[in-house]
């Protein structure tokens, strides 16, 4: 995401902080001076912030760690002041899978919540025999308070994340358990539907009782529920096209020493962006070369530069009978930019995300035409 800051990188998965945290830093110095706080309520509500923090962090690495299980990879994860956001690279497709992975977010909070809570049994009960409970003021500050503070904001989040308000975790584990009967489309809708009615209501009160937070979320709910139902309306069409019904058949073929000028020629007049790398001895394919690929190269400067230093080794293939989604699914868990299109093991074209989008703008132009 832009405006974010990668400060740790956790079982291969990068954690970003985004840019909106340093409120939260503004938030507690601006409570210090308005409240005129000493050292150690400072202490205490930087250790709440950094305590839930933690919590939050654990939370989607319940959810990034769980989607691996599953083979499924994330590709980063943001810290925002109002939650986290683990993305990850595709979504569990299998009811089951997604319903283990949205649920093992809000278990991590009940485990963290499990074990903070024998502080409460041995330490707080017997010592509120001659403390008064605390007053939202004079918590701050109050160590004697801080493990049940922690208890209570990770049940606390355990049970915002089970509303079952899609995208959240609650409205995942409810669709998961829809798709189960009615399939994912329909299963979808109905959470999305739920999604925004809660998400409005939560907009509706955030304004009544002034605590803008909760209209935030319910915008930002509102609109990645919007987003996720496209993407699934996407998804749908994806499936109805095989891929060798939009691969490309006649693509250039670049050898290991080609000249660099041939692909940057073909990119500037708009023919083709990304290429197949081959050798010259086996006519075997051995790599790619992205358009990302050739600016590298250009900034590098060499005018008789030849493909062999730029290309990157490797390849996706895909089979001509599979559908364009496992197509679109393997460029965006590999990240790679072009796919070779095989049948029966034999070479037959190439396909990239512009073919793709090219035939989904088609399609939304011409719902009725079919391909493959
Ligand atoms: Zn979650």
């Amino acid at each position: 995401m832009s405006g974010s800051l990668q400060i740790a990188r956790l079982f291969g998965i990068p954690v970003q902080l985004h840019w909106s945290f340093s409120f939260v830093v503004l938030f507690i110095l601006y409570m210090g001076f308005e409240k005129n706080m000493d050292a150690a309520q400072l202490l205490w509500l930087s250790l709440a912030a950094l305590g839930l923090f933690v919590s939050i962090l654990l939370h989607e690495f319940g959810h990034a760690l769980t989607a691996r299980r599953y083979g499924v990879e994330t590709k980063d994860i943001i810290l925002l002041p109002i939650g986290g956001l683990a993305r990850l690279t595709k979504l569990p497709e299998q009811p089951f899978q997604e319903f283990v992975v949205a649920i093992a977010g809000p278990c991590v909070n009940v485990a963290l919540s499990l074990l903070l809570s024998p502080y409460l049994f041995l330490v707080l009960v017997p010592g509120l025999e001659d403390r008064p409970l605390p007053t939202p003021d004079s918590l701050i500050g109050d160590f004697f308070f801080f493990v049940p503070f922690m208890f209570s904001m990770n049940v606390g989040l355990a049970i915002f994340n089970l509303l079952p308000a899609f995208p959240m975790d609650g409205g995942r584990v409810l669709r998961a358990l829809l798709a189960i009967k009615l399939g994912r489309f329909r299963a979808t809708q109905i959470a999305v539907v739920l999604g925004q009615l809660i998400a409005t209501a939560m907009m509706c009160y955030g304004v009544w009782s002034n605590n803008y937070s909760y209209a935030f979320i319910g915008i930002f709910i509102f609109f990645t529920a919007s987003k996720e139902f496209r993407w699934v309306k996407t998804e749908r069409v994806l499936q109805q096209a095989k891929t060798g019904s939009v691969a490309r058949t006649d693509f250039t073929k670049l050898y290991r020493n080609t000249s660099m000028q041939v692909p940057y020629s073909l990119l500037l007049r708009n023919q083709e962006r990304h290429f197949l790398v081959f050798d010259e001895q086996d006519h075997q394919v051995i790599g790619t070369l992205s358009e990302g690929d050739i600016l590298k190269g250009l900034k590098a400067g060499s005018p008789d530069a030849r493909v062999s230093a730029f290309y990157t080794e490797g390849l996706e293939t895909v089979e001509t009978e599979s559908d364009l989604k496992t197509a679109n699914d393997k460029m965006r868990s590999s990240g790679a930019d072009i796919l070779a299109v095989m049948e029966e093991g034999e070479l037959v074209g190439v396909v990239d995300a512009d073919m793709i989008q090219h035939y989904l703008k088609l399609r939304h132009r011409l719902p009725a035409i079919g391909a493959g």
